[in-house]
């Protein structure tokens, strides 16, 4: 969802946002403030909807109901949707908070005015008591309004930090939709990012693309079960992680396969490293922890590609994919290279 309001519209989409949380009771959290900011924006009429219809049922928006609405309203799938919202809401926020610091001020100026005359009063020979009543009561009642607008500047102090809270989450959002929960490597979208960069952009040399698939891992799986197949790929993700440092990349780049980019290296050492991983991964022991078999017999197979200048994502990744084949059909636990 995009945010396309000014400040000042989307300043007074706050204004309208923050009473009615606080009438029905809504915790100032981010993600209730993207709702509600929503809400009085009326750009999804079926999250009004039901959001009315919640208020009715139960006077105001259980957490859970809440959280259920921004997920299937507004970011559904896409990430940097939220990111929008993040944005927006930051932008708001800054912009209400310079203007209570506006107010807070000229009350100030207000307060120091009405003294200035109070204190001329005085001075003036013969204090004129009903006046002066008359303007000690006025200087009180704003010094009323200063705090006042000190509280309002205290809540929105607060509503900044939320939103600050909100920055740090979708940065955390960010990073699981780059990341391979189960090793940890980077993923797919990162690995093709990376080589989109290093095959278009100005760097000048080639780059090396290894790709790793273990070999009958669906029949591993299916002797020692799918947790067992997982604690192979945690390891071979690991044993990646040790043997290709910066400014290699290893990545998961999808089920059992895996890839390592070598922005800078030549084809014999791709093919050393391969042949050194292909080993580490042979050594392999996993103790079952039912029978106490040690299992001993997992390989995997490698294919290696060498960019040309002509070379996309897509051409490149087949000429890998095409040794990898090659290593397979060989008799697999092996590495292949690409001409
Ligand atoms: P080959 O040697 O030809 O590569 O045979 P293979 O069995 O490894 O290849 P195939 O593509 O037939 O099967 C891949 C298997 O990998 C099937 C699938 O269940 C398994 N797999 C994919 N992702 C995961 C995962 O995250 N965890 C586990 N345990 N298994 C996975
Ligand atoms: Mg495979
Ligand atoms: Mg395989």
């Amino acid at each position: 969802m995009k945010f396309a309001e000014n400040t000042n519209q989307a300043a007074e989409y706050l204004r309208q946002a923050i009473p009615l949380m606080v009438k029905h009771n809504i915790p100032p959290n981010p993600l209730n403030y993207a709702l509600w900011y929503t809400y009085v924006s009326n750009r999804v009429p079926e999250l009004n909807q039901e959001l009315d219809k919640t208020l009715t049922t139960y006077g105001t928006c259980p957490n859970l109901v809440g959280e259920q609405m921004f997920r299937e309203h507004m970011i559904k799938d896409e990430i940097d949707s939220a990111e929008n919202v993040q944005a927006g809401l930051i932008a708001l926020v800054n912009n209400l908070h310079e203007h209570a610091a506006e107010t807070a001020e000229q009350t100030k100026d207000y307060s120091n005015t009405l003294q200035d005359s109070l204190d001329a009063l005085q001075a003036d020979g013969g204090p004129a008591l009903p006046l002066e009543t008359i303007i000690q009561t006025l200087a009180r009642k704003t010094q009323d309004i200063s705090n006042n607008t000190q509280r309002f500047q205290q809540r929105i102090d607060d509503a900044q930090a939320e939103i600050e809270s909100l920055k740090a989450e979708l940065e955390k959002t960010r990073q699981d939709a780059r990341v391979d929960p189960l090793t940890g490597l980077f993923n797919r979208r990162v690995f093709e990012s990376e080589l989109g960069t290093l095959l278009y952009g100005s760097n000048e040399g080639a780059v090396t693309l290894v790709l790793v698939d273990v070999d009958h891992f669906k029949r591993f799986n299916d002797t020692y079960g799918h947790l067992m197949g997982d604690k192979v790929l945690q390891y071979v993700g690991k044993l990646l992680r040790e043997f290709c440092p910066e400014p290699m990349l290893p990545v998961r780049f999808g089920g059992e396969e895996f890839a390592v980019l070598l922005p800078s290296a030549t084809t014999e050492q791709a093919v050393d490293l391969s042949n050194r991983l292909r080993e580490k991964i042979q050594a392999i022991r996993i103790k079952q922890k039912k029978s106490g078999e040690v299992i001993s017999s997992i390989t995997a197979s490698f294919g290696v590609a060498i960019s040309k200048p002509d070379d996309s994502i897509n051409t490149l990744i087949d000429r890998a994919d095409q040794a990898l084949y090659s290593a397979k059909q060989n008799g697999r636990n092996q590495v292949q290279f690409a001409p």
